[in-house]
């Protein structure tokens, strides 16, 4: 279709048009460059018939280009792309929704550790109050264990420790009324509760300071050996038991297996002999 002789390839190379009438087969007095300007492309010129396939792509161009320039956009189209953006939206909000489930969830863990982490802290002050607490109470409890206190709140001496009558004296003899109160001096242990001829009922306590006491004549016993006892702990009461003449106390003092002066002993462990 496309020949030199028929058809231009191109309308730009359409060949020039040359009057039959006004050929001559040479120039006739016209420059060429102003032949050229004259010249006018003939698929521009009336009547000019391009061929298919020029013509389809002129077509198309055209189409093109006006559709660009007004034509609305086909329903399909604008409802596929509506849909493309809807979806597009959608997929960003599950996102973002995701991405706030996460640092909710986040957050929630945080808290609960950070609640965690203050409860065990408060657990442990608590703890540590607690402790702090019973080592107090315990060194008091100790302390007060430790302290010592009178064997009988009111008494008369009656005998001294020391030579007695031709004999030996082995402790203090505290004139008081039968059924008066006994206490143990400190926290000790109960190593003889019962009846021992002639100290008739007796009681002895071991302190923890190794010191063995004994209490004679009670006309009633109310501990038993092994017994661990605290101080003012009541250990029986005053009586008139044994070889004994009249109600009182028969009071010794042991230490290291030794009888020893009830006396200074009890001033040195701070108990106020006399009334
Ligand atoms: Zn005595």
């Amino acid at each position: 279709m496309c020949g030199p002789r028929q058809v231009p390839c191109h309308p730009y190379e359409v060949p020039p048009v040359v009057s039959s009438r006004s050929y001559t087969g040479r120039h006739v007095g016209r420059h060429r460059s102003q032949q050229r300007r004259a010249r006018v492309p003939r698929a521009l010129s009336p009547g000019f018939v391009l061929p298919t396939s020029a013509a389809a792509a002129l077509v198309v161009t055209a189409t093109g280009a006006s559709m660009a320039e007004s034509a609305p956009q086909p329903l399909e189209f604008a409802s596929s792309q509506t849909a493309l953006v809807r979806s597009q939206q959608a997929a960003d909000d599950q996102l973002a929704s995701d991405l706030a489930a996460r640092r909710q969830d986040a957050s929630i863990q945080s808290a609960a550790f950070q609640g965690r982490t203050e409860a065990q802290a408060r657990a442990a002050r608590s703890a540590q109050r607690k402790a702090a607490a019973a080592a107090k109470a315990k060194a008091e409890a100790e302390k007060r264990a430790k302290k010592w206190v009178r064997p009988i709140h009111i008494w008369n001496i009656t005998s001294g420790f020391g030579a007695r009558w031709g004999t030996h004296h082995d402790g203090l003899d505290l004139a008081a009324p039968t059924g008066t109160p006994l206490y143990a001096l400190s926290k000790g242990t109960v190593l003889k509760a019962g009846w021992e001829d002639s100290f008739g009922n007796k009681v002895a306590v071991q302190y923890w300071d190794g010191s063995v006491i004994w209490y004679g004549h009670m006309s009633r016993i109310d501990v038993q050996a092994g017994e661990t006892v605290l101080p003012g702990e009541q250990v029986g009461l005053v009586g008139n038991t044994g070889h004994s003449f009249g109600s009182h106390l028969h009071f010794e003092v042991q230490v290291n297996g030794e009888n020893i002066d009830p006396a200074p002993f009890m001033a040195e462990v701070g108990i106020q002999l006399g009334q």
